[in-house]
């Protein structure tokens, strides 16, 4: 399976059931792993994937987010039918960020600038081009082959 293909970004009109779903089928996991995953109730997960959840509290969406591998940004724009332009690029600390696991949701709160842990700056940009990272399934930006964690 290559996941590299999956869309991250929540699609305009899709709503948080849809989405969650998607991403989990996605990523091949049952709801019961997703749960493990992020912390919360397998029950949630079930409620969530029929649409009875509208909203998700700070550690539930912060515990998804990092289960599916996403932004909390991208599950709170779909929350509120938003578009994704409107909320924050994905950011990332280049000295802590493991190539191929998802980043920290501390790294993505809209108000961090630092790195929780070693207080160097985030980046949501690539060093090279300056393109703004939107997923951090890949290793290198897309735009022009430039590693995203620093060496
Ligand atoms: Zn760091
Ligand atoms: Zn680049």
């Amino acid at each position: 399976m290559n996941t590299l293909e999956l869309s991250q970004s929540p699609i305009p009109g899709e709503s948080l059931a849809d989405y969650i779903r998607r991403l989990r089928v996605g990523l091949g996991l049952n709801q019961k792993e997703v749960a493990a995953k992020a912390g919360v109730h397998l029950q949630s997960i079930g409620k969530m994937e029929r649409g009875k959840t509208a909203k998700l509290n700070h550690k539930t969406k912060n515990g998804l987010a990092y289960a599916l591998g996403v932004p909390a940004e991208y599950l709170d724009a779909v929350c509120k039918g938003v578009p994704l332009e409107a909320t924050a690029a994905l950011k990332f600390c280049p000295n802590c960020w493991v190539p191929g696991t998802a980043p920290d949701p501390l790294w993505m709160n809209l108000r961090s600038k630092y790195c929780f842990a070693c207080a160097t700056e985030l980046r949501s940009h690539c060093s090279g081009c300056n393109e703004a990272i939107m997923s951090l399934k890949h290793r290198f930006c897309p735009y022009c082959g430039k590693a995203y964690k620093a060496d």
